[in-house]
């Protein structure tokens, strides 16, 4: 990766962890989910709002390391309008991507997420980087238990 297309992700990570999109506690959500990464002390509770098969508001509360916060304010912001099926779809190409089970980034299907690509060079940090997405898979199979990277 180049220098300056790393700055401008840390960039957009830093962006995020100053200042988190849709951080507040929601009225009346349909899902309410919380998840917790015991490894690096990440916790947060994700609220979501559907309309049949569409997520059409997500929002966050919790605290935890600019990883976990910078993913889970990206995520809140990328699945508003999406469908189930589309946010999963996003999650398995997130979880390739920080893993790096693929080693092309498709920058088309990831947008923004492409941000957090950077993480699969730590692996300690993944699981912040994922804990968003497992506690979105939760809550999109009902599931209301709270959910554990460990
Ligand atoms: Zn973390």
């Amino acid at each position: 990766m180049f220098d300056d297309l790393r700055e401008l992700y840390q960039e957009v990570i830093f962006d995020h962890n100053r200042n988190p999109r849709n951080f507040h506690v929601m009225d009346n959500a349909d899902r309410q989910v919380d998840g917790f990464n015991p490894l690096c002390g990440d916790k947060l509770t994700l609220f979501l709002k559907l309309d049949g098969d569409t997520i059409t508001d997500a929002s966050f509360q919790g605290s935890g390391c600019a990883i976990s916060t910078a993913s889970v304010s990206l995520m809140t912001e990328i699945i508003k309008g999406k469908t189930q099926a589309q946010a999963e779809a996003l999650f398995t190409t997130f979880h390739e991507m920080t893993t790096g089970k693929e080693e092309h980034i498709n920058l088309e299907a990831v947008g923004k997420l492409a941000v957090l690509a950077g993480v699969r060079e730590f692996p300690a940090r993944v699981k912040c980087a994922t804990l968003a997405w497992h506690t979105l898979d939760a809550a999109l199979k009902n599931q209301h238990e709270a959910v554990s990277t460990e």
